[in-house]
């Protein structure tokens, strides 16, 4: 029987060893060929010199790679943000964005094709959930956003806040964090990533478990039940007490603090009795450390009516009761850098958008373990 191709980066370096023990080679062959991929960025067997052409093709028999297309790549005039739209091999597409910031270079990256989250303000949610992303499509976001750029410029920092929910790709997010945080690869520090989730409660204990220093980010937007089930479907799978329960918990477990998203949007969530609810909530989460809050004016979506808060009005209430509140730089403003809308403006119109077709969008959540 044929055996089924293996998506080689997507392969530890003791997964990529044991495959090619298997056909015979030796160990030292593997480290050769890990390299070639991870730190020369070679994709293609035949382009690795080192490696005979009879095991070149060997290799091509055993094992696909699966490079970055780049569909579209937009940058911004203002600063120096960049946005790619990466076709994935089954049609799907995804975003990543690549901002300069002054300690480094930080790629936003893309973690499902669609999500099943189905918050009312986001443009991903409106067109469903298509797949998750293997490990090895989501190493290919940094891969693709270092290319052309020199090895002094390549990206040294992470956020998983792309389109989809990382906790929701549990295993291959792993994966990818093992990968991209090997020494034999791009060797890059977990301290310098962060996973943003929508709050699924059992993967926030699991991920506490794992002990790693990675930055765990809570997108709250509300401070309520109400007000966050009406924006945030997935709150009423798992309420604030819950939520942060397991926020408690992941600072107990790791001795990291959970930082907050807090999306500003008019009207809903930015009053001076919002903030006073939101700190009373938030200070006793984790004992002797204040709380951090990351206020993002609400990015308005096309179809959702939601306008921007008063941020820094919200900013100074919050300071004021004792919370840590920074106000986010928006980069990339006239390149849509903001997640999910080029991959939206590519889908185009056809997606579910009725107020009834989303909420079928939502009922995915209850199938979430
Ligand atoms: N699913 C994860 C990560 C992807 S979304 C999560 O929910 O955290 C990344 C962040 O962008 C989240 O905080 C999300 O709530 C926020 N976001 C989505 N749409 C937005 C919009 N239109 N304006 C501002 N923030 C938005």
């Amino acid at each position: 029987m044929e055996q089924k191709k293996l998506d080689i980066l997507s392969l530890l370096p003791e997964e990529l060893e044991q495959e090619i023990r298997a056909m015979g080679a030796p160990a030292f062959r593997a480290r050769q060929i890990f390299r070639q991929l991870h730190v020369k960025r070679v994709f293609a067997f035949s382009q690795m010199t080192d490696l005979s052409k009879q095991f070149q093709e060997q290799l091509n028999e055993r094992f696909y790679i699966n490079p970055p297309k780049i569909r579209q790549k937009l940058d911004s005039c203002v600063d120096d943000t960049v946005k790619y739209l990466y076709g994935l091999s089954d049609g799907s597409c995804v975003e990543t964005v690549r901002m300069v910031y002054h300690h480094g270079i930080t790629a936003c990256i893309s973690t499902q094709v669609g999500c099943k989250m189905g918050c009312k303000f986001c443009a991903s949610a409106p067109l469903g959930f298509v797949r998750n992303l293997t490990p090895s499509e989501m190493l290919m976001q940094i891969y693709g956003a270092d290319a052309g750029y020199p090895e002094t410029e390549r990206i040294s920092g992470i956020v998983l806040m792309g389109i989809g929910e990382p906790l929701d790709n549990y295993e291959n997010v792993m994966q990818f964090l093992r990968l991209i945080s090997c020494k034999e690869g791009r060797n890059l520090s977990l301290r310098h990533v962060t996973l943003s989730t929508c709050g699924l409660v059992p993967q926030i204990r699991r991920l506490a478990e794992e002990q790693l220093p990675l930055t765990l980010s809570v997108s709250l937007h509300a401070a309520e039940n109400s007000v966050r089930s009406a924006l945030m479907p997935v709150n009423r799978r798992y309420p604030l007490e819950e939520l942060l329960d397991a926020c408690a918990y992941y600072f107990r477990k790791t001795g990291r603090r959970v930082t907050f998203e807090y999306a500003v949007i008019a009207g809903e969530n930015d009053s001076a009795e919002a903030a006073n609810i939101l700190s009373r909530k938030l200070l006793p989460v984790f004992p002797g450390q204040r709380p951090h809050v990351n206020l993002i004016p609400v990015n308005p979506v096309r179809g959702t009516g939601f306008q921007a808060g008063r941020a820094a009005a919200f900013q100074q209430y919050l300071l004021k009761e004792g919370i840590n509140a920074t106000v986010r730089r928006t980069l990339g403003d006239d390149i849509r850098a903001a997640c999910g809308q080029l991959r939206r403006d590519e889908i185009g119109e056809s997606s579910p958008g009725t107020e009834e077709e989303r909420e079928s969008v939502v009922s995915g959540i209850e199938s979430i373990p």
